[in-house]
């Protein structure tokens, strides 16, 4: 026993393809005795690997959501061998209200691991998924893009781990889903996060940056749906050969990668997604808003490579993430 108050409406060690709800109690104005349902679909054949394939940790991501949904839509029970625990929405409140965060108690569900089962709705999902999902599975998926605020270059990415073995096990199934980039990433806050928690279980993790702004294109989406489908396949789940196309690796080496905003006003990018800078030269410029007559200031790359993340609005704060650089190896 978890001590985690979530039910699942649906069972994970019947085979069939059976889809339901995690369903958790959230008593409130509108609902004295309602539920929080987060829809869950759970696809098992025989004994075999466990795919957990997780989207909308974040609300305002939507390649996730999208590409689960048609895989937990179209995939057979006869077409895999051992099982797949489908969740196209982890965070759902903030994905109905389109958010980053949930809407009933500000949780970045992200930043939430390893939860609390006595905690915040956002943390009693996050105690499900480490104590029930996370353990059940040998491999786990999570998408991930830019939400409203950031856009990326679309890649997979597995981080850089103590345990060599596990870090290999992950490039190989980043590798396997075959984004136009792949990266080792860096995390500038991993505390909290679901990569985090999976990793230190020992198991294998990737995660994805497959675009933003808030939206999802069907480039983006087409990127996911043959991830999902390649990482499955990687797996030993589903049978076939591998879709593959020609990827860029990209390295974050180190905190330079960032370029964060002083300042606040309207951005000028000078170059775009996926274009290449050298050391120094500038990458946006912003420009006052309140204003006319004065110099806009430019922000400068502190290393050489390519931008790998923008600021999404065309305004900017103070502090906002501006834009990100990462080394191509
Ligand atoms: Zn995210």
């Amino acid at each position: 026993m978890t001590g985690n108050p979530i039910s699942p409406t649906i069972p994970f060690d019947q085979d069939g393809i059976h889809h339901g709800f995690l369903r958790l109690p959230y008593s409130r104005d509108d609902s004295a005795w309602g539920s929080v349902m987060i829809p869950i679909t759970v696809v098992r054949n025989g004994d075999g690997p466990t795919a957990l394939l997780t989207g909308g940790n974040h609300g305002d991501e939507y390649e996730g959501p999208i590409a689960l949904q048609e895989l937990a839509a179209t995939l057979k029970p006869e077409g895999i061998r051992g099982r797949v625990i489908i969740v196209p929405a982890l965070n759902h409140p903030a994905f109905l209200a389109g958010s980053r965060t949930s809407p009933i108690d500000q949780g970045n569900l992200n930043r939430s691991f390893p939860g609390k089962p006595d905690g915040t709705v956002t943390q009693k999902i996050a105690h499900f998924v480490d104590t029930v999902l996370i353990p059940m599975a040998d491999i786990v998926l999570d998408f991930h893009s830019g939400g409203k605020t950031l856009n990326f270059v679309p890649f997979a990415a597995a981080h850089v781990l103590e345990n060599k073995d596990q870090q290999a096990a992950c490039v190989a199934a980043m590798q396997a889903f075959n984004a136009p980039y792949s990266a080792t990433m860096l995390e500038i806050d991993s505390v909290g996060m679901l990569d985090t928690a999976v990793e230190q279980k020992g198991k294998v993790f990737v995660t994805t940056e497959l675009g933003g702004g808030g939206t999802a294109t069907a480039r983006s989406i087409g990127i996911a749906k043959k991830g999902a489908r390649n990482l499955l396949k990687h797996a030993g789940i589903l049978s076939g050969g591998l879709e593959l196309s020609s990827t860029i690796t990209l390295d974050m080496p180190d905190g330079d990668c960032f370029v964060f905003c002083e300042h606040s006003g309207m951005i000028d990018p000078v170059i775009d997604l996926g274009d290449e800078i050298a050391e120094g030269e500038v990458i946006a410029r912003v420009w006052q808003t309140e204003r006319t007559g004065a110099a806009p200031i430019e922000y400068r790359a502190k290393r050489s490579g390519i931008l790998m993340a923008r600021h999404f609005p065309g305004l900017v704060k103070m502090g906002d993430c501006l834009a990100v650089v990462a080394k191509v190896v």
